[in-house]
């Protein structure tokens, strides 16, 4: 397969054409940011990690009957993916409460949202992803309520699998956006499922895993992603149980995520 042109750059990724038809590359740069852009830095291997770890989670969830657009790995951080219409909408899923629904609404951080809650953004840097609801969405017509109803239930279903899949390896899924495009008349699950977007909680420590570790300036920001795609790839009892120890600094609030956490 040949690379061809640059189609669309984002954040973190850039995609590509190929010589194929219906079938494009995305390249996992090694460029991390955080609030809208605010902070922004280039850090060695990002890249590789993100997509080591997207690429398992497609194969994991293509295996237990979601559609996704994953294709294959060219290299460690190009991906080649089917070509979609990609549907802008920002699909998340919580089932404990953090980050902006912490800032947002009165929870408390660690709170068990059972069942999850699923909120669905537009996609739009600009307007800085205002929170849609069901009316907003087929008014806008970014989906037709059948469409709508096929993205929460696939979403619902991914968060399942997700879950088990990180409860073997001691980690929490407190939370993960996901993105959906159009194929012909099919819905896949398109984008990256990464430590960019989701958030993970170590369950017995309560040390984040995730890109929050950046955003918070917690720690070592590579080391954990380096350690997380070894946990989240290796098989349960490899890479879960033998953890390095938790890294050093203060994590606000430690306590008492650890005393929710070990109610879940
Ligand atoms: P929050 O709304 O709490 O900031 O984010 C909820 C979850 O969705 C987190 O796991 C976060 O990483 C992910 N998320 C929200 N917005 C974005 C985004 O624009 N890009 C990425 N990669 N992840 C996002």
């Amino acid at each position: 397969m040949k690379q061809k042109g640059l189609l669309y750059t984002g954040k973190a990724k850039s995609v590509y054409r190929t010589d194929v038809k219906g079938q494009l590359i995305v390249e996992f740069r090694d460029d991390i940011t955080a609030f809208d852009g605010g902070k922004k830095d280039r850090l060695a291997n990002k890249g590789s990690y993100n997509a080591e770890v997207s690429a398992f989670i497609f194969r994991y969830l293509e295996k237990n009957g979601v559609k996704t657009h994953f294709v294959k790995m060219l290299d460690p951080r190009r991906m080649v993916v089917r070509e979609l219409s990609m549907i802008p909408l920002e699909v998340i899923v919580r089932n404990l409460a953090a980050g902006s629904i912490v800032r947002n609404y009165p929870f408390k951080e660690g709170t068990k949202l059972n069942p999850p809650v699923t909120v669905i953004d537009y996609k739009d840097d600009a307007r800085h992803d205002p929170m849609l609801n069901d009316d907003l969405i087929v008014a806008l017509k970014l989906a037709t309520p059948a469409e709508l109803a096929r993205i929460k239930a696939t979403a619902l279903k991914i968060n399942a699998l997700l879950v088990k899949l990180m409860a073997a390896q001691d980690i929490t899924l407190v939370d993960f956006k996901i993105e959906f495009g159009r194929g012909g008349r099919t819905i896949y699950l398109g984008d990256e499922i990464s430590m960019d977007s989701m958030r993970l909680w170590d369950t017995v420590t309560g040390e984040s895993l995730d890109k929050d570790v950046y955003r918070f300036s917690k720690g070592d920001v590579m080391a954990t992603y380096n350690r997380v795609a070894r946990r989240i790839t290796e098989k349960p009892g490899k890479a879960g149980r033998k953890r390095a120890p938790a890294q050093a600094g203060p994590e606000p609030a430690k306590s008492s995520i650890r005393q929710t956490k070990r109610k879940i």
